[in-house]
């Protein structure tokens, strides 16, 4: 029987509760895993109630649909039937039933956007919803030719309202190159504001601005080689993409535009886009950590700003399956830094792997040489937290450890005012811990660190601090170096443990700008 009620999963302090917008997850019962519904999936049942029919579904139809046992939802157009998935619903029941018999996709949204439900939920698709009579598509605009202005109409009309942004292109030639320029018309623009892939046919270049994404997509009218480059003129905020053409013939137009070219949409609206990447190596790092290298495709352009994550998906038994992961340097210690592999092309991993975890033993699996598809980068960590800072306080539990290692090598080479950064890492074991003697040796060379180690199962043998988080441990380690001093604490971990960690902080008088806790 799959519906035996038994031990409640996740065990309360496993990592499996980290929610996306610091939301819990609920228990699930035995034989409800993530695993366990992929198998249901596969195993040929109807779980539209359909019989594999597709049905075009009317507003009131789907009002109709809102009860536990009969309840359907709209993602972005598409109807699914998720009463079979209750049971299998990381964020619970009640959860699900906010949006039945009604357009979810808002809420799914702002919970989990990354997560790849077309994929999980295919066998429970209705149809589609009907298509209410609309304004007929200029097609002759869409199917225009590009020649380098953007036809304004496609940028999207909100945002003129909104703000000041207005971002645009225009295009130039000479015999061999085809240079792209994208005037998003901000200072703080760099190099990891764009990312730029090229892909069979498709040019894509994405750039980030503000909490905006101004997107460039386009079928380009000649071929061109795989190598290109990305420069940046940050006093203007220009950027150019420098195509080299595979035939130094001249280009009458750029080419034709593939779907939302040219229009700025809040990031929070945008699909996550994934390349594959190569897994060049995994070396061990611990009994259960090991630090993966994937090499990005010779046509992506993609830099992971510091204290940001991307997106790994799998194909697992079918099915696509996405999961948060922190890029990390390749080691915290310049001298363990041969051989570097250009840091532009490389991304690292620290990444623990769960024996009975869905997606890191499938990870695990992975040979030299197979493909992991990696999502652009996400997340709210801003440089600018850490200029003039003084002292700088990391407060890492397990694996929350990984956004600590770049913004721990960023702050210490970058910020000349830091006069004191300090890792407080918990850990359950010895053996657990991450890096631990680079982490040494770099508290050895560089005076201005300090790291301390509590563990909350050690064996008998260990001196050092023992236990989990509390009041007491943050208020002897949380010292300013100066009555006054500029101070950023991160903190990061299991869901629990964090948001333990920022309560404590407050109720140690520190303000919400002092803090940044990583909860995705
Ligand atoms: P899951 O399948 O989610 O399982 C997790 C645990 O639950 C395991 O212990 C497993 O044994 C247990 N379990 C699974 N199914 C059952 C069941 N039916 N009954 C009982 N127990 C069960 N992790 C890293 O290692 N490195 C990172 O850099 C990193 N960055 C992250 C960044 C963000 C923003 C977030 C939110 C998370 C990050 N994580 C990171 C965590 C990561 O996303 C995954 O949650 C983690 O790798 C576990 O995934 P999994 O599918 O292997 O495990
Ligand atoms: P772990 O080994 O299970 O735990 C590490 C330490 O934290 C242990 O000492 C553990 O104590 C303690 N701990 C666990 N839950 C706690 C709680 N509720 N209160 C106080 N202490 C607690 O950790 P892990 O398996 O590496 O998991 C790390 C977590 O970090 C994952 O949930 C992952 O998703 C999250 N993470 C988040 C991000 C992000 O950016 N948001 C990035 C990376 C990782 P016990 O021995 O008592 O369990």
């Amino acid at each position: 029987m799959l519906n035996v009620p038994s031990q409640s999963f996740p065990a309360p302090s496993s990592q499996q509760r980290v929610a996306s917008g610091g939301r819990s997850k609920v228990p699930l019962k035995q034989g409800r895993s993530l695993m366990d519904w992929i198998r249901l999936t596969k195993s040929g049942k109807d779980l539209t109630g359909l019989k594999g029919r597709l049905i075009e579904v009317t507003e009131e139809e789907l009002k109709k649909h809102n009860k536990k046992d009969d309840c359907w939802i709209c993602i972005r157009g598409f109807v699914y039937n998720v009463s079979p998935y209750m049971e299998y619903h990381p964020g619970g029941e009640d959860e699900l039933m906010r949006a039945a018999g009604s357009d979810g996709t808002d809420l799914f949204d702002q919970v989990h956007r990354w997560v790849n439900y077309e994929s999980m939920l295919k066998e429970c698709l209705v149809g589609r919803m009907a298509v209410k009579p609309a304004v007929p598509k200029d097609y002759h605009e869409e199917k225009k030719v590009l020649n380098g202005m953007p036809p304004k109409s496609q940028v999207t009309d909100t945002l003129a309202k909104e703000g000041p942004i207005s971002p645009s292109y225009d295009w130039f030639q000479t015999d061999s190159l085809v240079t792209i320029v994208i005037y998003t018309k901000q200072k703080d623009i760099s190099l990891d504001s764009v990312i730029v892939d090229h892909e069979d046919n498709s040019f894509r270049a994405e750039t980030i601005i503000k909490d905006y994404s101004y997107l460039t997509h386009m079928e380009l009218s000649h071929e061109i080689q795989e190598d290109f480059s990305v420069r940046v003129v940050e006093s203007v905020g220009k950027i150019e993409i420098v195509l080299k053409k595979k035939e130094n013939t001249s280009w009458e137009c750029l080419g034709h535009p593939l779907e939302n070219h040219n229009s700025l949409i809040p990031k929070k609206d945008t699909g996550l886009y994934f390349r594959k990447c190569q897994l060049i190596s995994k070396e061990d790092v611990t009994h259960d950590m090991k630090l993966f290298c994937l090499m990005l495709p010779p046509s992506t352009h993609l830099q992971v700003q510091i204290g940001q994550h991307v997106y790994l998906k799998l194909n697992i038994t079918g099915t696509e399956i996405v999961k948060p992961y922190t890029p990390v340097s390749h080691s915290l210690l310049s001298e363990f830094k041969e051989p570097v592999l250009s840091s532009n092309k490389y991304i690292y991993f620290l990444i623990k792997i769960y024996p009975a975890g869905l997606f890191t033993s499938e990870l695990d699996r992975l040979q030299t040489g197979d493909f992991v598809s990696v999502s652009s980068p996400e997340g709210n960590f801003k440089i600018s937290q850490l200029q003039e800072l003084e002292d700088l306080f990391l407060l890492a539990a397990g694996t929350g450890f990984t956004p600590m290692v770049k913004i721990l090598n960023y702050a210490l080479t970058n910020i000349p005012s830091l006069r004191k950064a300090k890792l407080m890492f918990f850990n359950k074991t010895e053996d657990d811990i991450i890096w631990r003697s680079q982490l040494e040796k770099l508290a050895f060379k560089d005076k201005r660190f300090d790291v301390e180690f509590v563990l909350s199962a050690p064996t008998s043998e260990w001196n050092g601090k023992k236990g989990h988080i509390s009041p007491g441990l943050l208020s002897e380690f949380l010292k300013r170096s100066l009555g006054k001093s500029k101070v950023l604490i991160c903190i990061c971990g299991p869901l629990a443990f964090t948001e333990q960690g920022v309560r404590m902080l407050h109720d140690l008088n520190f303000s919400k700008e002092e803090i940044h806790s990583f909860i995705a």
